[in-house]
């Protein structure tokens, strides 16, 4: 078994736009300027908008976190991703999911335009990356693309199941991984709820994408001899082991399913270092059309 190391892979990716921002700034070109903005403060957004600010500092980019109060109207908010649209300086816009109840989140993603959406949510974006078009693609997937690619992981001809179909993970992913891509070219099988026979179906994965937030939901006999295993999910489980009195635990029960693996991702420490290290990517592809 060998692990899918996502912090060491992000940071090489990190070095490479860090160098990519000197160049760019060398020739007269401005820093790539990243928005974020996070309504109310639910604890585990506060930490992934700090981390993706953080990264922003490490790679030479600017970044703006707008934070707005949990009890902020659609309209104001929305007004909010509209002045960013109009602002030259800024290069790509996330804003932090999920949001209050009383907030659409479709109306949200479609008021970043386009050209601006560097989380790739947009129909735009999702719409252009079925087509195999150039597109900000969806930071997520895309790093766990990026991920594959780096590990040299055969995908070609191979079954890959996803397990959950939101639009932010399991669709898009299950759309990457039958693309005529390098890292693409599956038969791919996306399962969510309703599907009936989900044991069956993942222990036949080649490789297996698992997305759907319950905590150490994936168990070894789930899983074949030799599989590819990424761990999507992260959920904050209560813990008297840490300082902070939680830990994050993946959809994959790790201690049983890693022996039986070619490889695997850990969580902490996988997929979601990846997601960041594309967001940079997509802002930096994003200040580069300029
Ligand atoms: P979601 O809650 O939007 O969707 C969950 C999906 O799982 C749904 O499609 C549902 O049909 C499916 N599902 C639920 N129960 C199931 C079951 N018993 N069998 C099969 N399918 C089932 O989830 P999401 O936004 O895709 O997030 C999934 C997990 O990934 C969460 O833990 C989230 O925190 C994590 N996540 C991590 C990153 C990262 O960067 N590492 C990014 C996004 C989400």
């Amino acid at each position: 078994m060998q692990l899918l190391d996502g912090k060491l892979t992000s940071n090489t990716l990190k070095d490479e736009i860090a160098t990519e921002v000197s160049e760019l700034v060398v020739k007269g070109g401005k820093k790539p300027h990243l928005a974020a903005i996070l309504v109310g403060s639910n604890g585990a957004s506060e930490t992934y908008v700090g981390a993706k600010v953080k990264a922003c500092e490490k790679v030479g980019f600017d970044s703006t976190l707008v934070r707005l109060n949990e009890d902020v109207s659609e309209e104001d908010l929305l007004n909010e991703i509209r002045k960013i649209n109009d602002n030259p300086a800024i290069d790509g816009l996330i804003v932090q999911l999920p949001l209050p109840k009383h907030i659409s989140e479709i109306k949200v993603t479609e008021t970043i335009v386009p050209e601006k959406d560097v989380d790739g949510f947009h129909p735009v974006s999702l719409g252009r990356m079925t087509l195999n078009l150039p597109t900000f693609l969806p930071a997520t997937p895309a790093g766990i693309v990026e991920l594959l690619d780096r590990y040299d992981i055969e995908t070609s001809g191979k079954h890959c199941v996803v397990i959950g179909r939101s639009h932010i993970v399991g669709s898009p992913m299950s759309i990457l991984m039958a693309r005529n891509a390098k890292v693409g070219n599956c038969t791919v099988t996306l399962t969510h709820s309703r599907t009936t026979n989900l044991e069956e179906i993942s222990r036949s994965a080649d490789i297996l994408i698992v997305a759907l937030g319950k905590p150490e939901f994936v168990k070894a006999d789930m899983v074949k001899q030799g599989a590819v295993v990424v761990d999507v999910g992260i959920t904050r489980v209560k813990s008297d082991k840490t300082k902070s009195g939680w830990k994050l635990k993946g959809d994959v029960a790790f201690d049983e399913v890693a022996p039986k693996c070619s490889f695997i991702t850990p969580v902490p420490g996988g997929v979601g270092p990846m997601t960041i290290a594309s967001l940079l990517k997509n802002t930096l592809i994003s200040a580069r059309g300029k």
